[in-house]
Protein backbone atom coordinates (compact mmCIF):
# COMPACT_ATOMS: atom_id res chain seq x y z
CA UNK A 1 0.00 0.00 0.00
CA UNK A 2 1.43 3.53 -1.05
CA UNK A 3 2.19 6.19 2.02
CA UNK A 4 1.26 9.71 1.61
CA UNK A 5 2.46 12.41 3.83
CA UNK A 6 1.00 16.32 4.55
CA UNK A 7 3.02 19.10 4.30
CA UNK A 8 1.65 22.31 4.91
CA UNK A 9 2.70 25.88 3.76
CA UNK A 10 2.37 28.87 5.85
CA UNK A 11 3.56 30.86 8.57
CA UNK A 12 0.48 31.26 10.33
CA UNK A 13 0.47 28.10 10.77
CA UNK A 14 3.46 28.02 12.92
CA UNK A 15 3.30 31.00 14.87
CA UNK A 16 -0.43 29.91 15.86
CA UNK A 17 -2.29 32.27 14.05
CA UNK A 18 -4.43 29.45 12.40
CA UNK A 19 -4.86 25.70 13.32
CA UNK A 20 -3.98 23.40 10.70
CA UNK A 21 -7.33 22.03 9.98
CA UNK A 22 -5.93 20.86 6.22
CA UNK A 23 -3.83 18.25 7.64
CA UNK A 24 -6.93 17.09 9.67
CA UNK A 25 -9.17 16.75 6.92
CA UNK A 26 -6.58 15.03 4.33
CA UNK A 27 -5.52 12.57 6.89
CA UNK A 28 -9.38 11.34 7.07
CA UNK A 29 -9.95 11.55 3.38
CA UNK A 30 -6.75 9.80 2.59
CA UNK A 31 -7.12 7.07 4.93
CA UNK A 32 -10.95 6.38 3.03
CA UNK A 33 -8.78 5.99 0.12
CA UNK A 34 -6.90 3.42 1.53
CA UNK A 35 -3.35 5.52 1.80
CA UNK A 36 -1.57 5.74 4.49
CA UNK A 37 -0.24 8.47 6.09
CA UNK A 38 3.05 8.85 8.21
CA UNK A 39 3.81 12.34 8.61
CA UNK A 40 2.10 15.93 9.18
CA UNK A 41 4.53 18.68 8.54
CA UNK A 42 4.43 22.57 9.03
CA UNK A 43 7.11 24.97 7.17
CA UNK A 44 6.75 28.71 7.49
CA UNK A 45 6.99 30.68 4.22
CA UNK A 46 10.52 30.40 3.35
CA UNK A 47 12.26 28.88 0.36
CA UNK A 48 15.19 27.26 1.53
CA UNK A 49 13.45 25.39 4.24
CA UNK A 50 10.33 24.42 2.18
CA UNK A 51 13.28 22.86 -0.21
CA UNK A 52 14.36 20.50 2.68
CA UNK A 53 11.09 19.40 4.06
CA UNK A 54 9.95 18.60 0.78
CA UNK A 55 13.54 16.55 -0.03
CA UNK A 56 13.04 14.87 2.99
CA UNK A 57 9.19 14.03 2.53
CA UNK A 58 9.93 12.49 -0.84
CA UNK A 59 12.70 10.54 0.68
CA UNK A 60 9.91 9.11 3.45
CA UNK A 61 6.73 8.63 1.05
CA UNK A 62 5.15 8.05 -2.33
CA UNK A 63 2.40 10.85 -2.32
CA UNK A 64 3.25 14.26 -0.64
CA UNK A 65 0.11 16.12 0.06
CA UNK A 66 0.68 20.30 0.18
CA UNK A 67 -1.07 22.96 0.80
CA UNK A 68 -1.11 26.75 0.70
CA UNK A 69 1.80 29.16 -0.72
CA UNK A 70 -0.24 28.98 -4.51
CA UNK A 71 -1.40 32.73 -4.08
CA UNK A 72 -0.08 35.36 -6.25
CA UNK A 73 2.09 37.34 -3.54
CA UNK A 74 6.07 36.97 -3.38
CA UNK A 75 5.84 34.90 -0.43
CA UNK A 76 3.95 32.13 -2.44
CA UNK A 77 6.12 29.63 -3.83
CA UNK A 78 4.71 26.20 -3.28
CA UNK A 79 5.34 25.37 -6.96
CA UNK A 80 8.39 27.07 -7.84
CA UNK A 81 9.50 24.92 -4.58
CA UNK A 82 8.24 21.46 -6.56
CA UNK A 83 9.46 22.82 -9.71
CA UNK A 84 12.84 23.50 -9.05
CA UNK A 85 13.59 20.47 -7.16
CA UNK A 86 12.25 18.48 -10.08
CA UNK A 87 14.08 20.58 -12.69
CA UNK A 88 10.68 21.06 -14.28
CA UNK A 89 10.29 24.96 -15.79
CA UNK A 90 7.33 26.80 -15.63
CA UNK A 91 4.89 27.70 -18.25
CA UNK A 92 1.53 29.78 -18.43
CA UNK A 93 -1.48 27.09 -18.15
CA UNK A 94 -4.02 29.46 -20.65
CA UNK A 95 -7.21 28.12 -19.53
CA UNK A 96 -6.09 28.84 -15.57
CA UNK A 97 -5.42 32.35 -17.19
CA UNK A 98 -8.87 32.61 -18.96
CA UNK A 99 -10.19 31.77 -15.60
CA UNK A 100 -8.78 34.18 -13.48
CA UNK A 101 -8.77 36.90 -16.39
CA UNK A 102 -12.87 35.95 -16.12
CA UNK A 103 -12.90 36.13 -12.30
CA UNK A 104 -11.65 39.58 -12.39
CA UNK A 105 -13.78 40.98 -15.38
CA UNK A 106 -16.86 39.63 -12.99
CA UNK A 107 -15.47 41.65 -10.18
CA UNK A 108 -14.82 44.69 -12.56
CA UNK A 109 -11.75 44.99 -11.17
CA UNK A 110 -8.09 45.42 -13.29
CA UNK A 111 -5.51 42.28 -12.74
CA UNK A 112 -2.76 42.80 -11.41
CA UNK A 113 0.45 41.58 -13.03
CA UNK A 114 1.12 39.47 -9.39
CA UNK A 115 -2.33 37.29 -10.18
CA UNK A 116 -0.81 36.11 -13.67
CA UNK A 117 1.51 33.95 -11.33
CA UNK A 118 -0.96 31.66 -10.26
CA UNK A 119 -1.29 30.37 -13.94
CA UNK A 120 1.93 29.60 -14.16
CA UNK A 121 2.27 26.10 -13.76
CA UNK A 122 5.18 23.27 -13.34
CA UNK A 123 6.01 21.66 -17.33
CA UNK A 124 3.76 19.02 -17.56
CA UNK A 125 1.77 19.23 -13.70
CA UNK A 126 -2.18 17.84 -13.96
CA UNK A 127 -3.86 20.84 -13.02
CA UNK A 128 -7.11 20.79 -10.56
CA UNK A 129 -9.97 23.34 -11.00
CA UNK A 130 -9.84 25.49 -8.09
CA UNK A 131 -14.11 26.42 -8.18
CA UNK A 132 -13.76 28.48 -5.39
CA UNK A 133 -11.11 31.12 -5.84
CA UNK A 134 -8.11 31.42 -8.32
CA UNK A 135 -4.86 29.38 -8.08
CA UNK A 136 -5.27 25.71 -9.24
CA UNK A 137 -4.24 22.78 -7.76
CA UNK A 138 -1.68 20.88 -9.29
CA UNK A 139 -0.08 17.44 -9.16
CA UNK A 140 3.46 16.70 -10.10
CA UNK A 141 4.22 12.78 -10.95
CA UNK A 142 8.17 12.01 -11.54
CA UNK A 143 10.89 9.83 -10.72
CA UNK A 144 8.37 7.40 -8.70
CA UNK A 145 6.87 10.44 -6.81
CA UNK A 146 3.30 12.02 -6.74
CA UNK A 147 3.21 15.96 -5.08
CA UNK A 148 -0.01 17.28 -4.94
CA UNK A 149 -0.29 21.11 -4.49
CA UNK A 150 -3.18 22.43 -3.25
CA UNK A 151 -4.65 25.62 -2.15
CA UNK A 152 -4.57 26.89 1.46
CA UNK A 153 -8.03 28.12 2.30
CA UNK A 154 -10.29 25.43 3.39
CA UNK A 155 -12.98 26.50 1.13
CA UNK A 156 -11.50 26.19 -1.67
CA UNK A 157 -9.19 22.58 -1.28
CA UNK A 158 -11.88 20.84 0.27
CA UNK A 159 -13.85 20.29 -2.57
CA UNK A 160 -11.19 20.33 -5.27
CA UNK A 161 -10.26 17.40 -2.93
CA UNK A 162 -13.37 15.26 -3.17
CA UNK A 163 -14.18 16.28 -6.68
CA UNK A 164 -10.60 16.56 -8.24
CA UNK A 165 -8.07 15.00 -6.19
CA UNK A 166 -9.67 11.90 -5.17
CA UNK A 167 -10.82 10.28 -8.59
CA UNK A 168 -7.35 11.01 -9.46
CA UNK A 169 -5.66 9.03 -6.22
CA UNK A 170 -7.72 6.16 -6.49
CA UNK A 171 -5.79 4.68 -9.24
CA UNK A 172 -3.30 4.07 -6.71
CA UNK A 173 -6.05 2.77 -3.92
CA UNK A 174 -5.88 -0.52 -3.36
CA UNK A 175 -8.54 -1.27 -0.39
CA UNK A 176 -10.51 1.65 0.99
CA UNK A 177 -11.05 2.14 5.03
CA UNK A 178 -14.39 2.62 6.48
CA UNK A 179 -15.07 4.07 9.60
CA UNK A 180 -18.14 4.25 11.97
CA UNK A 181 -18.65 5.96 15.01
CA UNK A 182 -20.19 4.91 18.31
CA UNK A 183 -21.70 8.10 19.94
CA UNK A 184 -21.72 8.09 23.90
CA UNK A 185 -22.58 10.66 26.29
CA UNK A 186 -22.93 10.53 30.47
CA UNK A 187 -19.71 8.08 30.48
CA UNK A 188 -15.96 9.87 30.95
CA UNK A 189 -13.66 8.63 28.38
CA UNK A 190 -11.62 6.55 31.02
CA UNK A 191 -14.48 4.90 31.99
CA UNK A 192 -15.16 4.65 28.36
CA UNK A 193 -11.62 2.82 27.68
CA UNK A 194 -11.82 1.03 30.83
CA UNK A 195 -15.24 -0.93 30.22
CA UNK A 196 -13.98 -1.51 25.91
CA UNK A 197 -10.44 -2.04 27.36
CA UNK A 198 -10.32 -6.36 26.18
CA UNK A 199 -11.81 -4.97 23.05
CA UNK A 200 -9.81 -2.58 22.18
CA UNK A 201 -6.88 -4.23 22.99
CA UNK A 202 -7.78 -7.30 20.87
CA UNK A 203 -9.06 -5.24 17.80
CA UNK A 204 -7.01 -4.83 15.26
CA UNK A 205 -8.62 -4.69 11.93
CA UNK A 206 -10.97 -3.11 12.66
CA UNK A 207 -9.18 -0.81 15.09
CA UNK A 208 -11.21 1.02 17.59
CA UNK A 209 -9.94 5.23 18.91
CA UNK A 210 -11.79 7.13 21.39
CA UNK A 211 -11.95 10.57 20.95
CA UNK A 212 -13.79 13.94 23.60
CA UNK A 213 -15.67 16.89 22.57
CA UNK A 214 -17.74 18.88 24.65
CA UNK A 215 -18.48 16.07 27.25
CA UNK A 216 -19.42 13.49 25.13
CA UNK A 217 -16.83 10.63 24.00
CA UNK A 218 -16.75 8.76 20.71
CA UNK A 219 -15.63 5.46 19.35
CA UNK A 220 -14.40 5.25 16.17
CA UNK A 221 -14.48 1.54 14.42
CA UNK A 222 -12.21 1.78 11.30
CA UNK A 223 -12.14 -1.20 9.13
CA UNK A 224 -9.79 -1.72 6.31
CA UNK A 225 -10.77 -4.47 3.12
CA UNK A 226 -11.17 -4.46 -0.39
CA UNK A 227 -14.93 -3.01 -0.40
CA UNK A 228 -16.90 -0.55 1.59
CA UNK A 229 -19.12 -3.93 2.04
CA UNK A 230 -16.22 -6.14 3.36
CA UNK A 231 -15.42 -3.06 6.07
CA UNK A 232 -18.62 -2.50 6.92
CA UNK A 233 -19.08 -6.65 7.64
CA UNK A 234 -15.88 -6.27 9.76
CA UNK A 235 -17.25 -3.37 11.74
CA UNK A 236 -21.03 -4.31 12.63
CA UNK A 237 -20.06 -7.21 15.49
CA UNK A 238 -17.79 -4.49 16.98
CA UNK A 239 -20.69 -1.86 17.32
CA UNK A 240 -22.55 -4.59 18.75
CA UNK A 241 -20.16 -5.49 21.29
CA UNK A 242 -19.42 -1.46 22.22
CA UNK A 243 -23.07 -1.05 22.90
CA UNK A 244 -23.75 -4.18 24.79
CA UNK A 245 -20.56 -2.79 26.98
CA UNK A 246 -21.79 0.22 27.35
CA UNK A 247 -25.17 0.39 27.66
CA UNK A 248 -27.73 3.12 27.56
CA UNK A 249 -24.66 5.34 26.90
CA UNK A 250 -24.58 4.68 23.45
CA UNK A 251 -27.00 7.16 22.04
CA UNK A 252 -26.35 6.66 17.92
CA UNK A 253 -24.02 5.56 15.51
CA UNK A 254 -22.66 8.21 13.17
CA UNK A 255 -25.12 11.07 14.38
CA UNK A 256 -23.83 14.61 14.29
CA UNK A 257 -25.20 15.76 17.68
CA UNK A 258 -27.61 14.71 20.45
CA UNK A 259 -30.13 16.81 19.53
CA UNK A 260 -29.98 15.24 16.53
CA UNK A 261 -30.66 11.78 17.93
CA UNK A 262 -33.23 13.23 20.07
CA UNK A 263 -35.54 14.71 16.72
CA UNK A 264 -34.92 11.59 15.48
CA UNK A 265 -36.11 9.39 18.25
CA UNK A 266 -39.03 11.54 18.69
CA UNK A 267 -40.23 11.76 15.17
CA UNK A 268 -39.84 8.21 14.62
CA UNK A 269 -42.13 7.66 17.18
CA UNK A 270 -44.48 10.40 16.74
CA UNK A 271 -43.74 11.66 19.58
CA UNK A 272 -43.32 15.93 20.93
CA UNK A 273 -41.31 17.52 23.68
CA UNK A 274 -41.39 21.00 25.50
CA UNK A 275 -38.69 22.67 27.21
CA UNK A 276 -38.52 25.48 29.71
CA UNK A 277 -34.98 26.48 30.71
CA UNK A 278 -33.65 28.65 33.43
CA UNK A 279 -30.04 28.30 33.85
CA UNK A 280 -29.58 27.03 30.23
CA UNK A 281 -31.64 30.22 29.13
CA UNK A 282 -33.13 28.69 25.87
CA UNK A 283 -29.70 26.80 25.07
CA UNK A 284 -31.65 23.43 24.61
CA UNK A 285 -34.67 24.96 22.77
CA UNK A 286 -31.92 26.77 20.61
CA UNK A 287 -29.65 23.06 20.00
CA UNK A 288 -33.37 21.18 19.34
CA UNK A 289 -34.44 24.01 16.68
CA UNK A 290 -30.61 23.47 15.09
CA UNK A 291 -32.11 20.46 13.85
CA UNK A 292 -34.01 20.65 10.49
CA UNK A 293 -37.62 19.08 10.51
CA UNK A 294 -37.42 19.87 14.29
CA UNK A 295 -40.86 21.32 14.12
CA UNK A 296 -42.72 18.28 13.85
CA UNK A 297 -41.88 17.41 17.23
CA UNK A 298 -41.17 20.46 19.04
CA UNK A 299 -43.31 23.39 19.59
CA UNK A 300 -42.96 24.90 22.97
CA UNK A 301 -39.81 26.77 24.54
CA UNK A 302 -39.83 28.50 27.65
CA UNK A 303 -37.19 30.50 29.11
CA UNK A 304 -38.76 30.73 32.78
CA UNK A 305 -35.29 32.68 34.41
CA UNK A 306 -36.93 34.84 37.12
CA UNK A 307 -39.06 33.13 39.80
CA UNK A 308 -42.24 35.70 38.43
CA UNK A 309 -41.69 33.56 35.57
CA UNK A 310 -41.66 29.99 36.81
CA UNK A 311 -44.51 30.88 38.81
CA UNK A 312 -46.77 32.97 36.56
CA UNK A 313 -45.90 30.57 32.94
CA UNK A 314 -45.32 26.88 34.59
CA UNK A 315 -47.51 27.56 37.95
CA UNK A 316 -44.83 26.90 40.51
CA UNK A 317 -45.68 27.52 43.77
CA UNK A 318 -43.83 30.60 45.75
CA UNK A 319 -44.33 28.08 48.79
CA UNK A 320 -41.95 25.33 46.92
CA UNK A 321 -39.68 28.34 45.96
CA UNK A 322 -39.03 29.69 49.36
CA UNK A 323 -38.54 26.37 51.12
CA UNK A 324 -36.51 24.90 49.18
CA UNK A 325 -34.91 27.64 46.79
CA UNK A 326 -35.18 28.41 42.55
CA UNK A 327 -32.37 25.30 42.78
CA UNK A 328 -33.77 22.22 43.91
CA UNK A 329 -35.35 18.86 42.65
CA UNK A 330 -38.91 20.39 43.82
CA UNK A 331 -38.63 23.36 41.55
CA UNK A 332 -37.48 21.35 38.49
CA UNK A 333 -40.39 18.97 38.87
CA UNK A 334 -43.02 21.69 39.13
CA UNK A 335 -41.24 23.33 36.68
CA UNK A 336 -41.72 20.42 34.24
CA UNK A 337 -45.20 19.09 35.31
CA UNK A 338 -46.48 23.00 34.53
CA UNK A 339 -44.62 22.87 31.24
CA UNK A 340 -46.28 19.35 30.38
CA UNK A 341 -50.20 20.71 30.95
CA UNK A 342 -49.27 23.57 29.67
CA UNK A 343 -47.92 22.46 26.33
CA UNK A 344 -49.67 19.18 25.73
CA UNK A 345 -46.35 17.14 24.46
CA UNK A 346 -45.67 14.16 25.56
CA UNK A 347 -41.80 14.98 27.44
CA UNK A 348 -41.53 17.63 29.15
CA UNK A 349 -38.18 19.12 30.27
CA UNK A 350 -36.94 22.12 32.64
CA UNK A 351 -33.49 23.22 34.08
CA UNK A 352 -32.61 24.92 36.95
CA UNK A 353 -29.26 25.33 38.30
CA UNK A 354 -26.30 28.10 39.40
CA UNK A 355 -23.85 28.95 36.48
CA UNK A 356 -21.66 30.76 38.40
CA UNK A 357 -19.26 32.32 38.67
CA UNK A 358 -21.11 33.95 41.50
CA UNK A 359 -24.14 32.50 43.52
CA UNK A 360 -22.98 29.19 44.86
CA UNK A 361 -22.78 28.41 48.30
CA UNK A 362 -21.54 25.23 50.65
CA UNK A 363 -24.90 23.56 50.23
CA UNK A 364 -25.59 24.85 46.74
CA UNK A 365 -21.96 25.01 44.54
CA UNK A 366 -21.79 26.47 41.74
CA UNK A 367 -22.24 23.60 38.99
CA UNK A 368 -25.10 22.58 40.70
CA UNK A 369 -28.64 21.58 38.06
CA UNK A 370 -31.49 20.10 38.04
CA UNK A 371 -33.47 18.78 35.44
CA UNK A 372 -36.66 17.80 35.46
CA UNK A 373 -38.36 15.28 33.29
CA UNK A 374 -42.47 15.02 33.04
CA UNK A 375 -44.70 12.28 30.80
CA UNK A 376 -47.97 11.70 31.84
CA UNK A 377 -48.03 10.15 35.22
CA UNK A 378 -44.62 10.18 36.06
CA UNK A 379 -42.15 13.21 36.81
CA UNK A 380 -38.33 12.52 37.51
CA UNK A 381 -35.40 15.12 38.50
CA UNK A 382 -32.01 14.52 37.82
CA UNK A 383 -29.32 16.18 40.11
CA UNK A 384 -25.91 17.35 38.35
CA UNK A 385 -22.75 18.38 39.75
CA UNK A 386 -21.08 20.18 36.67
CA UNK A 387 -18.05 22.26 38.14
CA UNK A 388 -15.05 23.06 36.55
CA UNK A 389 -12.66 25.88 38.07
CA UNK A 390 -11.60 27.45 34.32
CA UNK A 391 -12.70 30.23 33.46
CA UNK A 392 -15.38 29.21 30.62
CA UNK A 393 -16.96 27.56 33.92
CA UNK A 394 -20.05 29.65 32.94
CA UNK A 395 -20.68 28.64 29.56
CA UNK A 396 -19.04 25.18 30.43
CA UNK A 397 -21.78 24.71 32.72
CA UNK A 398 -24.43 25.72 30.49
CA UNK A 399 -23.38 23.82 27.81
CA UNK A 400 -23.10 20.56 29.78
CA UNK A 401 -26.44 20.89 31.55
CA UNK A 402 -27.96 21.51 27.87
CA UNK A 403 -26.45 18.25 26.82
CA UNK A 404 -27.36 16.50 30.12
CA UNK A 405 -31.18 17.40 29.32
CA UNK A 406 -31.24 16.47 26.07
CA UNK A 407 -29.14 12.85 26.86
CA UNK A 408 -32.40 12.50 29.59
CA UNK A 409 -34.82 13.58 27.42
CA UNK A 410 -33.77 10.79 24.39
CA UNK A 411 -33.68 8.53 27.24
CA UNK A 412 -37.08 9.37 28.23
CA UNK A 413 -38.11 9.07 24.46
CA UNK A 414 -36.72 5.75 24.42
CA UNK A 415 -39.19 4.30 27.66
CA UNK A 416 -41.65 5.80 26.25
CA UNK A 417 -41.48 3.94 22.77
CA UNK A 418 -40.67 0.30 24.39
CA UNK A 419 -43.49 1.21 26.73
CA UNK A 420 -45.86 1.28 23.84
CA UNK A 421 -44.25 -1.50 21.71
CA UNK A 422 -44.97 -3.38 24.76
CA UNK A 423 -48.62 -2.48 24.88
P1 LIG B 1 -4.28 32.51 -1.28
O1 LIG B 1 -4.55 32.63 -2.72
O2 LIG B 1 -5.52 32.81 -0.42
O3 LIG B 1 -3.03 33.23 -0.82
P2 LIG B 1 -2.73 30.12 -0.80
O4 LIG B 1 -2.87 28.80 -1.47
O5 LIG B 1 -1.50 30.92 -1.10
O6 LIG B 1 -4.06 30.94 -1.07
P3 LIG B 1 -2.09 30.58 1.91
O7 LIG B 1 -1.78 32.00 1.54
O8 LIG B 1 -0.99 29.72 2.36
O9 LIG B 1 -2.83 29.85 0.72
O10 LIG B 1 -3.25 30.54 2.97
C1 LIG B 1 -4.39 31.34 2.81
C2 LIG B 1 -5.32 31.15 4.01
O11 LIG B 1 -5.81 29.81 3.99
C3 LIG B 1 -4.66 31.26 5.36
O12 LIG B 1 -4.56 32.58 5.80
C4 LIG B 1 -5.57 30.44 6.22
O13 LIG B 1 -6.70 31.18 6.60
C5 LIG B 1 -5.99 29.32 5.30
N1 LIG B 1 -5.07 28.16 5.47
C6 LIG B 1 -3.88 27.97 4.88
N2 LIG B 1 -3.34 26.80 5.25
C7 LIG B 1 -4.20 26.24 6.12
C8 LIG B 1 -4.21 25.02 6.87
N3 LIG B 1 -3.20 24.15 6.78
N4 LIG B 1 -5.26 24.77 7.66
C9 LIG B 1 -6.29 25.66 7.75
N5 LIG B 1 -6.35 26.81 7.06
C10 LIG B 1 -5.32 27.11 6.26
Amino acid sequence: MLNAEILCVGTELLIGDIVNTNAAFLSRRLAALGINVYHHTVVGDNTQRLTDCLKAALLRSDIVVMTGGLGPTYDDMTKETVALHFGLEMECHMPSLQKIENFFNRLGKPMTDNNKKQALIPKGAIVFDNDYGTAPGLCVEKDGKVVILLPGPPREMQPMFCQEVEPYLSKFSNGCIVSKNVNIFGMGESSVENALCDIMKNAKNPSLATYVNDGEVRIRISALANTKKQALELIDPYIQQVKNALGSSVYGVDVNTLEQALVEKLSQNKLTIAICESCTGGLISKRITDVPGSSAVFGFGLCTYANAAKIKMLGVKSDTLEKYGAVSAQVASEMAQGLLELSGADIAISTTGIAGPGGGSTEKPVGLVYVGCACKHKVTTHKLLLCRNNNKQRSYIRSLAASNALKIAFDKAVELTEKSKNG
